[in-house]
């Protein structure tokens, strides 16, 4: 069974078609590529499944449960975590706080007894969530661990995406959805997202991955969606996706946009 379903989703920015009639499934502990040229609609069909946007038309489903209209809070809670193109840390906020903020979506609000006796179970509970925040940095080697507690904006571009796929991974992600998770990153730093993603998929969590790089998303993906204005162009397994001659043409320009 699928764990997030799409069908006839649509998404118009006046007169633009960013996201076309899409019929998309993502199974469970499958990772799905989804790749495509500019503006293809790959980061407005993320913004829908995460509830950030409302379709025009078309339904998203959660394991069966339609969940188009409910806000964004509400899919974060239900697990549908993402993070973002440009990657998105709270500056001020030292990295563990940034994954301790990635916990809350699973938190429970103190009772009244927890919230006037901060200290006995409460205390435990956030001890034990710093511990886990502290065991998602060790993949990330010498990177975070030794300046967890520096504050975000002192980190390189590449650490701050790093941060920022710790913090979703904190929240316990139902289905991660990553846009360009390496954007920015040289080949030996994507080669290593590379690696940690394949341990989450060995560990089997779904991923839905928006990558340009396809030495990155070939060997990662089970499955790869290529979007071209807004629609599935193509669909398949990785190794057949490079020379599908209409992925071909509208990666190179040709017919197809003209
Ligand atoms: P890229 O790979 O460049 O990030 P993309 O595949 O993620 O592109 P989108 O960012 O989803 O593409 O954009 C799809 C289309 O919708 C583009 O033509 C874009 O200009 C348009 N678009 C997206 N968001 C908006 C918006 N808020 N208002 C108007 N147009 C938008």
């Amino acid at each position: 069974m699928s764990i997030l379903e799409t069908r006839g989703l649509s998404r118009n920015f006046g007169g633009i078609q960013a996201v076309a009639s899409l019929d998309l499934t993502v199974g469970e502990g499958e990772v799905l590529g989804l790749i495509g040229p500019n503006g293809a609609g790959k980061t407005t069909l993320f913004n829908l499944l995460a509830g950030a946007d409302v379709p025009d038309q078309g339904k998203v489903y959660l394991e069966g449960r339609d969940i188009t209209s409910w806000p964004a809070s509400r899919h974060a809670r239900a697990g549908i975590i993402r993070t973002f193109q440009h990657g998105r840390t709270f500056a001020n906020l030292s990295v563990l706080d940034n994954l301790h903020v990635g916990t809350h979506t699973r938190r429970r609000a103190p009772d009244l007894w927890g919230a006037l006796f901060p200290w006995g179970r409460q205390s435990r509970e956030e001890e034990a969530l710093r511990r886990e925040c502290q065991a998602l940095l060790v993949p990330f080697g010498d990177r975070l661990t030794p300046r967890q507690d520096e504050a975000a904006w002192q980190f390189s571009y590449a650490n701050r995406r790093r941060i920022e796929i710790a913090r979703a991974l904190a929240a316990h992600p139902r289905i991660l959805l990553l846009d360009e998770p390496t954007a920015g990153m040289n080949p030996v730093e994507t080669l290593e997202i590379l690696e940690f993603l394949k341990g989450l998929k060995a560990q089997g969590q779904t991923m839905v991955v928006i990558e340009h790089k396809l030495p990155l998303i070939l060997p990662l993906a089970d499955r790869v969606v290529v979007l071209d204005h807004g629609a599935k162009l193509a669909e398949g397994h990785p190794l057949d996706i490079p020379r599908n001659p209409l992925v071909i043409e509208a990666y190179l320009g040709g017919k197809h946009h003209e």
